[in-house]
């Protein structure tokens, strides 16, 4: 399964109402369109505008609404982390703060090779739970909380503007005088609520206690010392923000009784593959931008399936083009793409190529538009479609779905499924 980040569009106007993917020379997409079925896919719900991390679930058969509890813990296991179900996790930046705690740059001044800091931050003993600090690409950094009592339903202690005092950290809801939040009956009472909002409490003052503590070991690291001297801003104040909770997902074996790789370079989506017990491979120069190494990516994907039955093969680049707005990259990397897609024809049996979400380059952002999905295999029912388009794939076969059921859909055509009833 090819998932080709943010590839699907909108109709461009000065394009003659084409699209990226319309006007991209795609043969080998267009050879398994000839040969399959397409259909266009809601990766969540129509309407509905999906994040990576929700719409990776949901491509993988996990109900998002059921299954998603924030994309701290995604990142954590895309991390490298060793998740338990239970952990909170936090995503993190290093951030400059001046000697008021005015924050003065989020990013400190785009710190990098951060390790040392984290290493200093980990020495640091928390009341009330264990924690993990790890560094990860640039500035970005990552926090897992582990003990018992504590909560995900925290804010952010990062305000994502400059000039402002970093926030404490306070239970993410709050009942004012007699007024309770209606969701808290819907899933279990008032003294569920009660213990969700203790555990809340507790968990702030953990995290406050963790800000503190790691900004006082930030502000005298040797490497900060350095960087003061260089006239660069200094790591000294850790920012939290999209905590969650580790949740615990049905291996995606147990459920579909397909052994699943991943191969991917964004942190996101390998966090997903991971959490659902997938094989999840690193490879040299997938750096998840337009200048990826396809190649690589094809090769670790078809070395996987040699002992799997499933592979998801992520290419982040054409969300990436899409967020910048540039045209050219998008048609370049969906190019790209479609050259090593080659290599997949003549080895293995299914192949599946969509998008998680469209991300039009006129809107810079994710867009709740449906994506275009094909499916080409020994079995699989064709239909009239001879090109693979958001245009071409609505005339398809496999008409309108959700993104949960394409895993079911491609069990049950490789042979997997079981019959439900007599
Ligand atoms: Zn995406
Ligand atoms: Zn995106």
């Amino acid at each position: 399964m090819i998932i080709c980040d943010g590839m699907a569009d909108r109709s461009i106007p000065e394009l003659g109402y084409k699209t990226p993917l319309e006007i991209a020379k795609k043969p080998n997409m267009d050879w398994l369109a000839k040969r399959g079925i397409s259909g266009i896919m809601d990766t969540i719900a129509p309407g509905t505008t999906p994040g990576s991390d929700t719409a990776h679930l949901a491509l993988l058969g996990y109900d998002p609404y059921e299954t998603y509890t924030g994309r701290g813990p995604f990142e954590a296991a895309g991390a490298g982390i060793e998740l338990r179900p239970g952990d909170i996790a936090f995503r993190a930046n290093y951030a400059t703060v001046d000697k008021n705690m005015v924050i003065t740059d989020r990013r400190a001044g785009r710190i990098h090779d951060t390790q040392p800091l984290a290493d200093a931050i980990q020495k640091i003993k928390l009341k009330g739970a264990e924690f993990i600090f790890k560094s990860t690409a640039g500035h970005r950094a990552t926090l897992v909380l582990r003990g018992k009592g504590i909560s995900h339903e925290v804010s952010d202690s990062d305000p994502h503007e400059e000039g402002k005092k970093p926030p404490k950290i306070e239970p993410r809801f709050q009942s004012t005088e007699g007024v309770m939040p209606a969701y808290p009956i819907i899933t279990g009472g008032v003294r569920k609520y009660v213990y969700r909002r203790r555990w809340a409490a507790k968990t702030s003052k953990i995290l406050n206690d963790f800000s503190q503590k790691s900004h006082e070991v930030l502000k005298k690291h040797p490497m900060n010392i350095e960087r003061a001297k260089k006239g660069l801003p200094a790591g000294n104040y850790i920012l939290l923000r999209g905590g969650g909770v580790v949740p615990h997902l049905m291996p995606f074996y147990q459920k579909f009784e397909l052994k699943g790789a991943c191969v991917a370079a964004a942190a996101l989506v390998k966090g997903v593959c991971k959490l659902a017990g997938m094989t999840v491979v690193n490879v040299p120069g997938a750096t998840g931008s337009v200048d990826t190494n396809l190649d690589a990516k094809a090769k670790a994907a078809l070395e996987q399936l040699k002992t799997h039955d499933f592979a998801l093969l992520h290419i982040k680049g054409p969300d990436e083009a899409s967020h910048d707005g540039n045209l050219r990259a998008k048609i370049g990397i969906i190019e790209r793409a479609d050259g090593i897609i080659n290599k997949f024809i003549d080895a293995v049996d299914f192949i599946a190529i969509t998008a998680d979400h469209t991300t039009p380059i006129s809107f810079k952002n994710h867009t709740a538009d449906p994506v275009p999905v094909l499916i080409s295999g020994p079995g699989v029912r064709t239909d009239d479609v001879k090109s693979y388009s958001e245009r071409s794939a609505a005339h398809g076969g496999l008409g309108r779905i959700h993104g949960k059921d394409l895993i079911p859909i491609i069990a049950d055509l490789m042979g997997k499924s079981h019959k439900f009833g007599a």
